[in-house]
């Protein structure tokens, strides 16, 4: 944990003045418990971030399903640029194949899809369930064009890209990342249990809202995101994004928590 408030604290100005609030030196932070001494930071300047994060994609898109020799579509927004070259580095790490495309341009994509026989689409909620309208319109099952997994990038703290809320999976083979275009992805939705997994360097507090305190399982809060990778090194962000913590370990992994839609106040 102190090597990556070490590199945080190298890196990024909004994290030493935070330590230095609180009189705190990197090296101080040695459990999760000693991350209370430092008040969440809301806010860094995108200059100050480290990147690209490939590794937490990595892992998530193998967790989703994906493995070497898979062609993939990718159909990201262009201002998503950073999220769509983290993802594109991190499939070719996995030995998949990705398939740039525009992000709006389903009768394309349908095309891309039955001739280079993709495997999996990466892409927003929005623009698959276009996808899938279009399919829909052609009389095509989308279940053939996209026979596996669908992976859908939400971005923390705005996830829809300006500023709104998570939408939820259209499809039924549609599992979602949590991610942000500067940490990298946080987590990834299991199909096991629903909620979404941190991967592998990530903590994920929910706090309550009135103690500041860890929320008790089931109970709704804050996210608080701490990565101790120090590639990719961040402690106790407020991503903006509110979630309960799951009751049971799953199979999958010990932790899961499950994202609040902030439009309809029901888990997602
Ligand atoms: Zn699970």
């Amino acid at each position: 944990m102190s090597a990556a408030a070490r590199a945080a604290a190298a890196r990024c100005p909004e994290h030493r003045a935070r330590f230095e609030r609180a009189g705190l030196s990197p090296d101080d932070l040695k459990t999760p418990d000693d991350l209370f001494g430092l008040d969440p930071v809301r806010r860094i300047d995108p200059a100050h971030w480290p990147g690209p994060p490939v590794d937490g994609w990595g892992e998530a898109l193998k967790a989703m399903g994906l493995r070497s020799g898979d062609v993939v579509l990718t159909a990201l927004p262009t201002r998503s640029g950073r999220t769509a070259e983290t993802i594109d580095l991190a499939l070719g790490r996995l030995g998949c194949r990705p398939v740039p495309s525009l992000a709006n341009d389903a009768a394309f994509q349908i095309t891309l899809l039955r001739d280079l026989s993709c495997k999996a689409y990466v892409g927003r909620p929005t623009d698959l369930a276009a996808l899938e309208a279009q399919a829909g319109r052609d009389g095509l099952d989308v279940d053939e064009l996209i026979p596996a997994r669908v992976v859908l990038v939400l971005e923390a703290g705005r996830t829809e890209g300006e500023g709104g809320p998570p939408a939820p999976a259209p499809g039924k083979t549609g599992l979602r990342a949590y991610a942000s275009a500067e940490a990298g992805c946080l987590g990834y939705e299991c199909d096991r249990c629903a909620g979404f997994h941190p991967t592998v360097d990530v903590l994920i507090e929910v706090l309550d809202p009135e103690s500041g305190r860890p929320a008790e399982p089931g109970r709704p809060g804050e996210v608080i995101v701490t990565i101790l990778d120090p590639e990719r090194p961040l402690i106790r962000y407020a991503p903006g994004d509110r979630a309960v913590l799951a009751n049971r370990p799953c199979a999958r992994g010990p932790v899961s928590f499950r994202l609040i839609e902030p439009e309809t106040g029901s888990g997602g």
